[in-house]
């Protein structure tokens, strides 16, 4: 065991010039990282990239986002022109289930509206690429200076997302950098109720929306200030937090609630 833990310590230190200095080296390829060293036709070439800032910061690619995938996955140009898929590290925005997915879809339209076209600063961890070739990164909105909890809160994306309930932890190692501050910051979204956990922590309303037609006779939105009929497309379109049942029409009235044009409760 020892044997071979000193045989990849010596490996990476055979390997590790290449990425010291000022630059990360870019992204490996996946054929390289099995230890395939010649190039092939297609696959992308090492590139160097400087840090930034120059001083004492974290090595950073610098990179203009273009397209966003979901919550969790954009794509990058990265300065020297090369396009990159990027998936952020520790966190993972959802998708599974019919509710969770609802967030899944904010998380998405939150990620496009906050990344869309911006300057992002991408800080790698010790596995740069996942099984799909995806850069694994996280997605800093400013240069990090000191990776302090402050900063990862104040402007790391990936951190971002756990802190409005829009993301859930998911660690794989060995990329664990700031894992103990994302469960930290989960918590605190958990706590707070914020985005999924909100509807995780209040399952009723998401339970009985599905026999809505036989117990149910209005639907209010919470946000809005309207109530519907349970059938009517705008009622099924209110996001579980925003959910509110009436029995009868009076109390969705008495509550402040208007009736809503299209299905004329
Ligand atoms: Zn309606």
């Amino acid at each position: 065991m020892l044997l071979v833990r000193l045989f990849i310590i010596l490996i990476i230190l055979l390997i590790l010039p290449a990425g010291c200095g000022k630059g990360i080296v870019a992204p490996e390829t996946p054929g390289e990282m099995k230890g395939q060293i010649e190039n092939k036709p297609g696959v992308v070439e090492k590139s160097p990239v400087t840090a930034l800032p120059e001083d004492k910061g974290t090595p950073v690619l610098k990179a203009t986002v273009i397209y966003i995938v979901d919550g969790d996955t954009i794509h990058v140009r990265l300065e020297n022109g090369r396009k990159e898929k990027v998936r952020f590290i520790g966190v993972d925005t959802p998708e599974s289930t019919r509710i969770v997915e609802l967030y899944g879809k904010e998380a998405a339209a939150y990620t496009r509206k906050e990344l869309t076209d911006r300057t992002v600063y991408l800080e790698l961890d010790v596995a740069q690429r996942d099984k799909y070739g995806r850069l694994l990164a996280y997605v800093w909105l400013m240069p990090p200076r000191e990776n302090s909890k402050t900063e990862v809160r104040k402007a790391m994306f990936n951190a971002t997302l756990l802190l409005i309930g829009l993301a859930q932890v998911m660690t794989v190692p060995p990329n664990v950098k700031y894992a103990d501050i994302f469960v930290e910051f989960q918590k605190e979204a958990r706590e707070a109720e914020k985005g999924l956990w909100g509807t995780i922590k209040t399952p009723a309303p998401v339970s009985i929306s599905n026999k809505a037609s036989t117990e149910t006779k209005y639907i209010g939105n919470s946000n809005s200030k309207k109530f519907h009929r349970p059938d009517c497309q705008w009622a099924q379109k209110i996001a579980p937090r925003n959910r509110v049942e009436f029995g009868k029409r009076e109390e969705a009235i008495k509550a402040g609630y208007q009736p809503c044009k299209t299905c004329k409760p």
